[in-house]
């Protein structure tokens, strides 16, 4: 049994067990109740991480070498970017197909930021996507910033949050060798990789201390990319307009966007979770979306898939809070009838759902695997 067994076996058992005050917005079992409950090891845990963080945001700019200032930032951009593009896009969306040995390096930069192992962050990721902002989604926002930010990380989970993760199809993923390599193997490859990894390059190449090294090119690093990534769950479902789909929590916000590789135009990516542009055409600041049509032109990346300027429109006319750019809110009031010559209505976004997408492809994998 692997430590990731452990942790769902120790799930299992906590499940249930809670009781007190109801939570009220739970749309899928009433009958649950849930306490919040500390774990004060994690809690205590991140407080000091980040007070080790801040100690190294000083010495990042009062006691290390040039040298070093410039590979904590390459090490933070180029983790931060598989992250974005990896993790994000490719994994846990779909939204295009690579090389393999794009995957692997999306893995191994995954491991880099030290964001638990690719299986747990898919699986919380498409369990946020499936039930945003309820009881079952693990960084609830509707539970306020700090909870969806890094609260989420200090309490026991929800019992929804567990009962729900277990039906997350994760088929795609127990397929792919580098994901279940990284499972099996995370605690010694974050060791070398997220820690060590970036903390002797400095030593040995540039003679830089292993104490700043330590906590700069590790912890500093590690914590501010952390924190840019959890960004997109609290502020970015909280601060902005909505402007493709009212009724959801997730918001454009283009601070979130630009320190977040793009990834702040979370209104149009819950509208659109399948897009590889996690974004609107021709919005700026969306740095990931630059890299995989550069991957693209280099014939690394093919198949991505994306709304039309017509889906899109349609969606904002139907759903949006009238703040957007192009399409007034004038064409919304009138049901789109002042649309311009044309731009044709497409109602196709609704079948192209990735989940449903997926499921089949996965279930086509599984028949012919059967077969062979
Ligand atoms: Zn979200
Ligand atoms: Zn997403």
């Amino acid at each position: 049994m692997d430590i990731l067994d452990k942790e769902l076996a120790a799930e299992a058992k906590n499940d249930r067990k809670d009781g007190g005050s109801p939570e009220t917005n739970d749309p899928h079992k009433p009958e649950y109740v849930y306490r919040r409950q500390i774990v004060w090891f994690n809690a205590i845990g991140f407080l000091v991480l980040h007070l080790g963080a801040l100690y190294g945001l000083y010495l990042f700019l009062t006691s290390s070498m040039v040298l070093t200032m410039l590979w904590t930032l390459l090490v933070a951009g180029l983790s931060a970017f598989c992250v974005t593009m990896g993790a994000h896009r490719l994994y846990t969306h779909r939204t295009f197909k690579c090389k393999d040995w794009v995957k692997a390096l999306m893995v191994f930069g995954h491991t880099v930021a030290g964001q638990n192992c690719l299986y747990i962050w898919i699986r919380d990721h498409r369990l946020h996507h499936k039930y945003s902002d309820t009881v079952a989604d693990p960084h609830n926002a509707s539970r306020g910033f700090f909870f969806s930010h890094i609260g989420w990380l200090m309490v026991r989970k929800h019992p929804e949050v567990i009962e729900k993760g277990k039906k997350i199809d994760l088929t795609d993923i127990e397929m792919d060798p580098y994901v279940m390599f990284q499972k099996k193997y995370y605690k010694i490859l974050f060791t070398i990789l997220a820690m060590l990894m970036p903390m002797v390059v400095p030593f040995v190449f540039w003679q830089e201390t292993l104490w700043n090294g330590f906590f700069v090119c590790f912890l500093f690093r590690l914590i501010t990319v952390l924190n840019l990534t959890w960004l997109v769950n609290s502020a970015a479902h909280l601060y902005g307009n909505k402007p493709f789909t009212n009724d959801i929590m997730p918001v454009e916000n283009v601070y979130v966007s630009m320190f977040g590789l793009g990834e702040g135009w979370h209104n149009y990516h819950h509208s659109f979770p399948w897009d590889y542009r996690a974004s609107e055409f021709g919005q700026y600041f969306n740095l990931t979306t630059m890299l995989i049509d550069f991957f693209e032109e280099m014939g690394w990346v093919w198949d991505k898939k994306y709304a039309t300027p017509a889906m899109v429109r349609s969606r904002v006319i139907k759903r949006g809070d009238g703040t957007h750019w192009k399409y007034s809110l004038t064409q919304m009031k009138d049901g789109g009838e002042s649309r311009e010559p044309g731009v044709e209505d497409d109602e196709t976004y609704e079948e192209l759902f990735w989940l449903e997408e997926r499921s089949a492809k996965t279930a086509e994998r599984v028949v012919e695997a059967q077969k062979g």
